[in-house]
């Protein structure tokens, strides 16, 4: 089993728990068990083996743990940017045993299709596959809730062994009959696969007796990663598409697909495209209605966010309709306005004024931005980032972002990034970035530590990691409660990047511990006119006269005077 349902990795001895930091275990050799040595089997001394001359003694100690904490294995899955051509063995299944920081199959499906709040969702399986519930992922509605509630078959003993199709379409009976959604989707998890349930076959025959739609969504959790749960969600959508009528849509109308509305994103970019007079047919899936998707194939344009996954959806639909995509990105400030430019050039002919509307909503934007974020980079310029997210695509934004804020990315990786997209991140990342394909807890552990971040961007699976080894941390996922799509959410990012990363609580952390002279130089300049890249801090410690640090700016408004005391840095090393 993999994904939120997997156990952290805690070998023996991996976790110091008095300092909460991790530190990597050897893996034994290839073929060997620990404690068994030659001429011990089964727990027997041989006779030759008792006869023979006592062995030279094993040191006492244990080996040398690998010191940047990587399963031989995983070697082909890290890289480190600017040293040659990169290679990633990515998009592959997770090696067994690396507890993988992946989700499963119907957790990549429950994410895309869960933010639909006009539908009920039921998880066909043991209640544990269920409790990835809305609490943990919240998607926010501007109407029904039906979404908010997590249904589950509860399977048992019994209903493994003699199958669990009657529970099933008894809960969908009781479920549809008292909730009366526009639509169904039926989830297959793991041990449904096992026990083969026909969930087809139910769904059909609850569909025909409620006349709406109840679709099976084949993601039982062990027969790929996550990215197959998404294609699983998209081919359960596209049974909707095409089963709506079109009246009303114009030609310069669009889908958004690929946002899911956790702390209203969608809305701000539905006020953009409305604003330059684009019509948003649907929201696929965040906010999102059965009723629109049915309609959807009506839009001229498919706009997809985030790499993996809608992007099967709007393949689907290019095929089918002819729909065409525009892959686009809501976060940071380039690639927030190059999407709404791009969009502006494809309806051109047909919406008249729609450039110059772009060019005027995107100026007025960035104008009240800019001085709000300049304010901010003054306290973090220098500071260095990781970031770990679910699709290479957000990553792209997200280094741009931080070079905004003068920060630089140390490290970057994803659970489901492919060729393309590693080719792509490893051109715009600095030299010296470690790029990690489908990592685990431990290695990112190590690279966060060693490489002396100072805040981790992630998602709820990041967050623990970042707490124990005591740095900031940004959900730009599953729990964030607000918005960091647009312009206004650039200013949010930026906020709460700095809220975190200067926070005086990790003072008293365990990455205070961390002897300086251990912690990588660094050029503090190396975003501004200054950079040289040499480093200016080979201790750690930043130069308080450093001209990236204006006179007479207070640095870190929260603890400026404890940090001169003690021989601190302006950029808030404790
Ligand atoms: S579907 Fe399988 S891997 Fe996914 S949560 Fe359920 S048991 Fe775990």
């Amino acid at each position: 089993m993999n994904g939120h349902c997997g156990v952290m990795p805690t070998p023996e001895g991996s976790t110091d728990r008095t300092d909460g930091t991790l530190h990597p275990v050897a893996a034994p050799a290839s073929g060997t068990t620990a404690g068994m040595a030659a001429g011990v089997t089964r727990g027997k001394v041989s006779a030759e083996a008792a006869a023979a001359p006592a062995p030279a003694m094993a040191p006492a100690t244990p080996p040398a743990p690998a010191s940047d904490g990587l399963l031989e294995e995983r070697r082909g899955q890290v890289h480190r940017a600017g040293q040659g051509p990169i290679d990633l063995a990515c998009n592959r299944e997770s090696l067994a045993g690396a507890v993988s920081q992946r989700a499963c199959v119907f957790c990549g499906s429950r994410v895309v299709l869960y933010p639909i709040a006009d539908a009920l969702h039921l998880v066909h399986g043991p209640v544990g596959c269920a409790a990835y519930t809305w609490d943990i992922r919240g998607a926010l509605s501007s109407g029904p809730e039906l979404h908010r509630l997590s249904f589950s078959t509860d399977l048992g003993e019994r209903d493994i062994i003699f199958g669990g199709e009657p529970k099933l379409e008894a809960a969908l009976d009781e479920l549809i009959t008292r909730h009366a959604p526009k639509a169904a989707f039926v989830y297959a998890t793991c041990i449904v696969g096992l026990i083969g349930d026909d969930i087809g076959a139910v769904c059909k025959r609850v569909a025909a007796r409620h006349g709406i739609p109840v679709l099976p969504v084949q993601s039982e959790g062990f027969k790929g990663n996550k990215r197959e749960g998404y294609e699983a969600a998209c081919a359960a959508m596209f049974t909707l598409t095409g089963t709506g009528a079109t009246d009303g849509i114009g030609p310069a109308s669009v889908n958004i697909l690929g946002d899911f509305n956790l702390a209203g994103e969608l809305w701000i970019i539905r006020g953009y495209l409305e604003r330059m007079g684009v019509q948003v047919v649907a929201n696929i899936t965040g906010d999102g209605r059965v009723d629109d998707l049915r309609r959807c194939h009506g839009a001229a344009l498919n706009l997809v966010q985030c790499s993996g996954a809608t992007m099967p959806l709007a393949r689907m639909m290019r095929e089918a309709y002819g729909t065409p995509t525009l892959r686009v990105s809501y976060l940071g400030i380039e690639d927030m306005a190059d999407s709404l430019y791009n969009v502006a050039e494809h309806f051109r002919e047909v919406c008249p004024g729609i450039v110059e509307r772009t060019r005027d909503l995107v100026r007025e934007e960035i104008a009240t931005l800019m001085p709000r974020l300049r304010q901010l980079r003054r306290d973090l310029e220098g500071k260095r980032a990781a970031i770990y997210v679910g699709g290479a695509f957000k990553a792209f934004s997200l280094i741009k972002a931080f070079r905004h804020l003068g920060m630089q990315v140390a490290l970057v990786g994803s659970q489901t990034g492919t060729d393309e997209d590693y080719r792509e991140l490893e051109a715009i990342c600095d030299p010296g970035t470690v790029i990690v394909d489908d990592a685990n807890a431990l290695e990112l552990a190590h690279f966060v530590r060693t490489l002396d971040v100072d805040i981790f961007v992630g998602g709820v699976k990041e967050r623990p990691i970042a707490h124990k080894l005591g740095i900031g941390f940004c959900d730009h996922n599953h729990e964030r409660k607000i918005a960091l799509a647009g312009f206004e959410g650039m200013y949010n990012f930026a906020r709460e990047v700095h809220a975190s990363a200067t926070s005086p609580v990790w003072r008293f952390t365990p990455r205070s511990r961390f002897p300086a002279a251990a912690r990588p130089a660094r050029d503090v300049h190396a975003n501004c006119p200054e950079g040289d890249g040499q480093a200016d801090n080979p201790a750690g410690d930043e130069d308080a006269d450093c001209p990236a640090n204006p006179a007479g700016h207070a640095p870190h408004d929260l603890f400026t005077e404890g940090n001169a005391t003690e021989g601190g840095a302006h950029h808030g090393r404790p």
